[in-house]
């Protein structure tokens, strides 16, 4: 298949701004994909060459990725920059230099989506001494042999910044129309392969049949099942399941997916990064602890502050593992794993399976060591043994508990009713940062302040809900700002909407927890979601969150709805009690 294709589509998602739109393009390509060059086209679709959960960079910057343009046009470095900085893309400006150079140029052989793919999936590995200049003369070669418009987007692809607007999420749409199968299907295999490169394969050999067929594999991570929140607390638990429930500490640590194939174990995030490598001390205890010879189970690593004996903020403990590395943190901070589920083990499935069984085959394959634990957990429906095990469990330091739908099964990426929050503190809002504003005073040369973006479950674009300046240590603030630089952007991203004009704009990864006091209807409509926060402050960056999981501009409406109610009740109350006094004063 000729990359040309490809490069035709890009440049057709970039002109097209409608989700629809972008949909059809989506659909039509790959309709037009041959079965068997799907995966590739996928991947590239998505700006990369690996599932999302191998953590591959190409490892090349912008400054090397200059000088291939440069090899490839015959345009010296200093044209290049001066290009740069009147359009502000290097994907343009390659465009622009081999447009220029096109009468002198005879293609030899068109580029292939092959040839693109092999090319940039191969730049990783190519290390040592001279790495550098290999990887430009690897880049150059592609660049030589596109036509313009590929140069732009093979340009795009190895930075790693497609600007097209394909989320994750739109491809589930696409994939469903173009070989006529059910989005529902489609996002189910989805979440149980994390890969939409084997998801769109199998629907296009095999359409709805093909789908049905794609099941867990161990190193292949699952998209987590998530929780929703109680808002009518430990009524709205026992109203919702029945009467009774599950119910376990609610630990404040990293969400962990533990895939065990023989001796080999690996760990996956919730947001599916491989982390094996950042908790070597965690290994063997799971290789022994699980005794099952293959297994997929999940839980929360924890760090234990070895002073107080309480669990850490996690945030601390990936800060602390990056600075001081992980051999002196293994000393510092010690990690345990608590374990609340198993998807398989051995030649089973388990998924299917309510919570009650699934709780049973865990303590049945684990023998818990003392870093290996399986979540303490209470199985009643009386309120006073909830209220009881929820004060011991605050006083252990944790935040709160989880409540489990006995026969609830595990719904892989589904943030759903059966698995309730209880939580006694304010709520806080994961919001994603989508632009920033350089402050004053000390703050002057930093970020002073981030406009943060809620998604909008319509359109899955991101609509601004506030402007956050405070919560910030020094510290952060000088982190941040030099995070959020390197990737900063002047126009805002396509799939934003936003109309207050930043200093900077990002591209929506970040995510902010941020708290707040009250929702509010934004003040003259100035953020697109129609909803503002007041007293918005920081918390922490959530690493472990992706854009397409932070909290919706519909969420934010009913928060806003629920809290007017409160509102309306307790106004009302007062105004009853007036009116009682007064009528008390009159007798
Ligand atoms: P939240 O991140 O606020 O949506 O809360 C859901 C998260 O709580 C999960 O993704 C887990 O990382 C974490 N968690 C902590 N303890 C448990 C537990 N016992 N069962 C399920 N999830 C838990």
């Amino acid at each position: 298949m000729r990359y040309a294709v490809l490069a035709e589509a890009f440049e057709k998602l970039e002109k097209t701004p409608s989700y629809l739109g972008k949909n059809a393009v989506i659909a039509e390509l790959l309709k037009k994909t041959p079965v068997e060059e799907m995966e590739r086209v996928v991947l590239l679709l998505l700006g990369r060459t690996c599932p999302a959960y191998v953590s591959k960079e190409t490892g090349v910057g912008l400054q090397q990725l200059k000088k291939a343009v440069a090899k490839a046009s015959g345009y010296s470095s200093s044209e290049i920059d001066k290009l740069m900085k009147q359009i502000g893309d290097l994907g343009e400006v390659a465009r622009n230099l081999l447009e220029k150079k096109k009468q002198v140029t005879l293609f030899a052989e068109p580029l292939t989506v092959k040839k693109v793919f092999e090319n940039v999936k191969a730049l990783p590995e190519i290390t040592g001494e001279g790495s550098v200049d290999r990887k430009i003369a690897a880049i150059a070669e592609l660049l030589t042999s596109s036509t313009p418009l590929e140069a732009k987007y093979v340009t795009r692809t190895v930075l790693g910044d497609l600007r097209v607007g394909v989320a994750e999420g739109r491809l589930r749409d696409a994939i469903a129309s173009a070989f006529n199968v059910s989005p529902d299907s489609v996002e189910h295999a989805y979440m149980l392969t994390t890969d939409y490169a084997v998801v769109a394969k199998a629907a296009a050999a095999g359409r709805e049949r093909g789908l049905e067929k794609l099941g867990l594999s161990v190193g292949h991570p699952v998209n987590p099942m998530l929780a929703q929140r109680a808002e009518g607390g430990v009524d709205e638990v026992l109203k919702r399941m029945k009467g009774e429930a599950a119910f376990e500490i609610k630990l404040d640590g990293i969400r962990i997916q533990v895939h065990k194939d023989g001796e080999k174990i690996q760990l996956f995030t919730r947001r599916m990064e491989d982390y094996t490598s950042m908790f070597p001390d965690l290994i063997d205890p799971l290789r022994q602890t699980l005794k099952s010879k293959r297994a997929i189970v999940d839980g929360e690593l924890v760090a234990i502050d070895p002073r107080t004996g309480k669990p850490m903020p996690f945030q601390e403990v990936l800060k602390r593992r990056r600075k001081y590395g992980i051999k002196e943190a293994i000393e510092q901070i010690p990690v345990e794993m608590y374990l609340f589920d198993v998807l398989m083990s051995d030649g089973d499935a388990w998924l299917d399976e309510s919570y009650t069984k699934r709780r049973e085959v865990l303590e049945r394959i684990v023998k818990p060591s003392d870093k290996v634990i399986v979540v303490e957990q209470l199985v009643t429906g009386k309120r006073e043994e909830i209220q009881e095990f929820m004060s011991k469990v605050l006083a252990m330091g944790h935040e709160g508990l989880l409540a489990k739908d006995l026969g609830a099964n595990y719904r892989a990426g589904r943030r759903e009713f059966v698995w309730l929050k209880l939580k006694p503190t304010l709520e806080t809002l994961d919001l994603v940062v989508v632009g920033g504003l350089y402050g004053k005073g000390k703050r002057a040369g930093f970020f002073g302040s981030y406009l943060l973006a809620a998604r909008d479950e319509k359109s899955g674009c991101f609509l601004t809900v506030t402007k956050c300046g405070s919560g910030y240590t020094d510290e952060d603030l000088k982190e941040l700002t030099g995070l959020f630089k390197k990737i900063q952007l002047k126009k805002p991203h396509p799939d934003v909407g936003i109309e207050i004009e930043c200093d900077a704009y990002f591209s929506p990864r970040i995510v902010f927890e941020t708290s707040f006091e009250e929702v509010q209807i934004s003040p003259e409509l100035k953020h697109t979601g129609r909803y503002g926060l007041r007293f918005p402050r920081y918390v922490r960056i959530r690493e472990d969150r992706r854009a397409e999981e932070i909290n919706t501009v519909q969420e934010i409406a009913k928060i806003y709805e629920e809290q007017e109610k409160r509102k309306a009740k307790v106004h009302g109350r007062g105004l009853t009690q007036q009116r009682q006094k007064r009528k008390v004063e009159k007798r």
